[in-house]
């Protein structure tokens, strides 16, 4: 067996590593043609791997792994108008159009949470890249499209059009050449958001007075490191036997 540093440098390894990711790019790149054709989508992607709260250093950027308009400070977000929150953190993907308006992408391999799952807090990545966005780097709320998934394949599969799973609003969503079945009318897409805020505060509320009790969103990983600690056996547990 080839330990980890052998087999980077195992001239094998690193040529099925440079087929593999050959394969993916290439399936990327079709992928953003043939949308585009579909689509007649004008917008280029305006900012990749835009980070903030991390260091920037001049090399990142010069070798692309890091967009110039990256921040080294925190983004602190006001949310719900009171409860203030730090984050780091590094989107993506940003595409905006000439009149200004963007959608924020998350790449993606596997399954992604459906706009239901994001809407009830379980999963916060795409509202708080979109506020992040918004508040950290100056944009008008008023010129968001969405925020999306999408799901660039994985190992030699192709990129699946997957753009439309995400938080999106209906009057713009044309903009992107999207039709989903579930977007948001101006009305659904404040009351998401609020609700969404509602419930960080909430978690929030929690962990500030010390209740740290687990209640995991998603079905836990197997390879958790923390399984034996965090008592989700017991909570799995309690739950089947009716007594939480
Ligand atoms: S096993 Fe425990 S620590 Fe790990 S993800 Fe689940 S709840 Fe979180």
């Amino acid at each position: 067996m080839l330990r980890d540093e052998e087999r980077e440098r195992d001239p094998f390894y690193l040529m099925i590593d440079k087929f593999r990711i050959k394969q993916k790019l290439l399936s990327i790149w079709k992928h953003e043609k043939e949308w585009r054709r579909k689509t007649g989508f004008y917008a280029a992607p305006a900012h990749l791997e835009l980070s903030f709260g991390l260091p920037v250093c001049k090399e990142d950027v010069e070798t692309g792994r890091l967009d110039p308009a990256s921040r080294p400070e925190p983004v602190t977000l006001v949310l719900g108008g009171k409860r203030k929150v730090r984050l780091q953190g590094k989107m993506d993907r940003i595409d905006r159009d000439e009149e200004g308006y963007y959608a924020i992408y998350d790449y993606k391999t596997g399954t992604v949470p459906t706009i239901e799952q994001i809407g009830q807090g379980r999963s916060l990545q795409l509202p708080l890249y979109l506020w992040v966005y918004q508040q950290g780097f100056g944009q008008d709320p008023a010129l968001a499209i969405g925020s999306a998934y999408y799901v660039k394949g994985n190992g030699g599969n192709a990129a699946a059009n997957q753009r439309n799973k995400g938080l999106w609003r209906k009057e713009e969503t044309g903009r992107v050449g999207l039709n989903p079945r579930k977007s948001l009318d101006p009305d659904d897409w404040r009351k998401t958001e609020e609700n969404i805020q509602r419930l960080i505060d909430q978690s929030l509320s929690k962990a500030e007075q010390g209740d740290f009790a687990v209640s995991p969103t998603w079905d836990c990983p197997r390879f958790c490191p923390a399984r034996h600690i965090c008592r989700v056996d017991a909570w799995i547990l309690s739950k089947k036997r009716g007594t939480r």
